[in-house]
């Protein structure tokens, strides 16, 4: 069933608990944890913990679930002190995604002034 969780899938575990992460915040519905391989002094992946395989499809799924990660990430980024930081989705190998549990990565803490589009 959509949503589900997923025995092969690394976040899932860490929504589960069998993989240890640093969490910084959760909700009934949201978790979000440091990104193990840090790409800037703040670093913060928010995931639903339902298993949808990236950002669009838990929205189509789930609206309110991805308007929770979203206000989520902007309270990391408060509770983090970064007034300018980034969201990353990558969707697809393609562009970058290598865990395909929904996520979005809140970057911050150092200039981020380069822009890819
Ligand atoms: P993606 O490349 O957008 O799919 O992002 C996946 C992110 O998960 C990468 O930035 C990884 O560094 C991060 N990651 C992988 N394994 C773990 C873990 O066990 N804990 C925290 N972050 C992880």
């Amino acid at each position: 069933m959509a949503g589900e969780p997923q025995s092969d899938c690394l976040f899932c575990k860490i929504v589960a608990g069998e993989i240890p992460a640093t969490v910084v915040r959760k909700t009934e519905r949201v978790l979000a944890f440091r990104d193990i391989a840090p790409k800037a002094p703040v670093h913060v992946l928010v995931i639903p913990h339902a298993h949808y395989p990236n950002a669009a499809a838990l929205a189509d799924a789930e609206p309110e679930i991805a308007g929770e990660l979203l206000a989520e990430a902007g309270r990391v980024a408060a509770d983090e002190g970064v007034e300018d930081y980034r969201l990353i989705f990558n969707t697809g190998s393609g562009a970058g995604q290598t865990v395909f549990h929904a996520h979005v990565h809140v970057l911050g803490g150092r200039p981020m002034t380069e822009s890819m589009v």
